[in-house]
């Protein structure tokens, strides 16, 4: 894990700097259909844009230009099968750092093959993510491999957090954020500039209510561990980490306002932002416009949805969409 002491909004600001030339400025645009039906502006930060599909790309860019070059030459290894692992492996790819990605015997072998396609070394084992974890630990020893963790790590999180910075300037009139909510690397990231240039921007955290692990860990105090259950919201599974260092308490202490949606609020706003607003993005970059949409958050005057990924499976938008059409 790189660096002990915590993100602040100046680390948001030198990696906004840093990031510039591996990110995507995304755009922002207004959702037509949410601004008329509930009469407020309803904008869309469109993070799905980003190479690879995801906000993801900039936590990682920072994480790794951020790293001493012989450490980044030596390589890096992470756990994640999903945007996480494609982001690190987009920079590693792009900074000439090996990257290694363990998995369990459970990932379904369109993932595999998509990872392989970046060029990253695989290594499959283990009947689960916790084993897969424990063999990229003990690569970190074995191979003098580092670590890239999806969302406890400051550089991390201040890498997330330069989107805030893009929304401030595009959107100066915003008084609401609606953020996904897992892990907290994001939506931390996030509050950390907002709070420290706008405070007055309330910031809403959006839990899905099938994976609602920080959520409930805010509320006991210390992290708690759920069963995992599947989830349109898939970007949104897993835990937060028995010993989370960083992020349980950014959430508590920098968040206003936490909502859980439905599965069934999820497939809604999916379909709702693919026929309104005409954008294919997974179930996790939908929680913002599902909070909305059901009425589980009050708009602001000008409200940002992190709309955060687009890497949804193809059939499961395209059954989502058919079985819209026959509930009407
Ligand atoms: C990782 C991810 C999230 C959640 O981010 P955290 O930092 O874990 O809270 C939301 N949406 C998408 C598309 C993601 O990949």
């Amino acid at each position: 894990m790189s660096g002990a002491r915590p993100p602040t909004h100046d680390d948001v600001l030198a990696a906004s700097v840093r990031v510039a030339g591996m990110v995507q400025r995304t755009p922002v645009v207004l959702a037509e259909g949410a601004t008329r039906g509930l009469g407020a502006e309803v904008h869309l930060k469109l993070e799905s844009l980003q190479p690879t599909g995801s906000f993801k790309v900039r936590g990682a860019a920072n994480r790794l230009l951020l790293m001493p070059e012989e450490e980044r030459r030596r390589g890096v290894v992470t756990v994640s099968t999903g945007n996480h692992g494609r982001a690190v492996a987009y920079v590693a790819g792009r900074l000439g750092a090996p990257v290694t990605v363990c998995l369990s015997e459970l990932v379904p072998s369109n993932k595999v093959a998509a990872l392989r396609a970046t060029g990253a070394e695989l290594i499959i084992g283990g009947a689960g993510q916790d084993e897969a974890e424990e063999r990229a630990t003990e690569l970190t020893r074995e191979r003098g491999l580092t670590l890239v963790h999806p969302f406890d790590d400051p550089h991390v999180i201040a890498g997330q957090g330069t989107l805030a910075l893009e929304l401030l300037e595009q959107l100066p009139d915003m008084d609401t954020v609606l953020v996904p909510l897992s892990g907290g690397g994001l939506v931390s990231g996030v509050a950390l500039a907002l709070k420290a240039l706008r405070p007055s921007v309330r910031v809403v955290a959006v839990s899905a209510a099938a994976t609602p692990v920080m959520l409930r860990s805010v509320v006991a105090g210390r992290p708690v561990a759920l069963p995992e259950v599947p989830t349109l919201a898939d970007s949104l599974g897993g835990g937060i980490g028995l010993h989370n260092r960083y992020t349980l308490k950014l959430v508590t202490e920098l968040v206003d306002e936490h909502v859980e949606v439905s599965e069934r609020d999820i497939g809604r706003a999916m379909v709702e932002l693919f026929v309104d607003e005409r954008l294919v993005v997974e179930g996790a970059s939908a929680v913002g416009m599902a909070a909305l949409a059901s009425g589980r958050v009050e708009p602001g005057r000008s409200t940002a949805v992190i709309v955060s990924g687009r890497n949804v499976d193809v059939m499961t938008l395209i059954q989502l969409v058919g079985g819209a059409g026959e509930e009407s």
